[in-house]
């Protein structure tokens, strides 16, 4: 599978259910999937070795620079804009001047479109480091994916590319202190021939422990939406995911379920 890849920096705006109308930044390079996981339902598709992936990021001026005019043009045919939001072609944080490109962001934001959310959706691997962590801090809507309540789990559906652990995942996140939504997708398989699954009652239970430690101001679930790199791979049903959103709700955090 080739994966769903972004071909610019700036792309949308789009009508998003989750950040409503949304214009995307993609800090990764163009075109080419770049990551600290490998997830087994990545839509952008496998991750490539660093060394066979020849990767040129875009500079923080051009980024800066696109996106400036995309504002510029928007704002000249006074078009509607919730939210800027980094995503894209892998892991934002990867940027080496991510905390830089977040300063840049929130001037133009609020040149442009005062009112506007900034939001982020990351894997949280590298939010360890000070800079990447106070970047984060900044922005509105600071979105960090738990899909797993244990180790083994997390190692086979997230198949890190990074030698990282739940554990410090588990810490990088709780230094937030509950300024941050949690973003979990949950689903079920086989790959190389193991079985996967994040939706047994034993799996989620811990992952709900983890979500009491965290307290995030909410949680984001979701399904698989596009085609996944490992082949079995099972999308878990609406009336499933409403059912673990439940139990989300029941220890007071807000949840929403996105199908
Ligand atoms: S963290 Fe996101 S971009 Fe990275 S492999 Fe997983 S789904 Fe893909």
């Amino acid at each position: 599978m080739n994966g769903f890849l972004f071909e610019q920096i700036i792309f949308g705006p789009i009508k998003s259910r989750r950040l409503g109308i949304s214009l995307g930044v993609n800090l990764l390079p163009l075109n080419k999937k770049h990551c600290t996981f490998n997830c087994l339902y990545c839509e952008c598709g496998w991750t490539k070795p660093k060394k066979e992936a020849c990767l040129t990021y875009p500079t923080r001026e051009e980024i800066q620079q696109a996106l400036d005019e995309k504002l510029t043009a928007m704002r000249k045919k006074r078009a509607m804009l919730d939210a800027i939001t980094f995503a894209g072609n892998g892991e934002p944080t990867l940027h080496k001047d991510f905390a830089r490109i977040i300063d840049d962001t929130i001037g133009l934001r609020d040149k442009h479109y005062p009112f506007a959310r900034i939001a982020v959706l990351s894997n949280g691997s590298l939010a360890g480091k000070p800079e990447v962590a106070s970047a984060l801090k900044k922005v509105d809507q600071n979105i960090l994916k738990l899909d797993a309540g244990n180790e083994e789990t997390f190692q086979q559906i997230n198949n890190p590319r990074m030698k990282i652990s739940l554990d410090q995942i588990i810490s990088n996140l709780s230094q937030f202190k509950g300024q941050m939504i949690v973003q979990s997708l949950f689903v079920r398989g086989t790959h190389e021939g193991k079985p996967f699954d994040n939706t047994t009652p034993e799996e989620v239970n811990a992952w709900l422990e983890y979500l009491k430690i965290l307290q995030p101001k909410g949680v984001m679930i979701y399904p698989i939406a596009r085609a996944t790199p490992a082949e079995n791979v099972e999308k878990v049903d609406l009336d499933e995911l409403q059912k673990i959103a439940g139990k989300v709700e029941e220890l007071g955090i807000s949840t929403e379920v996105y199908s």
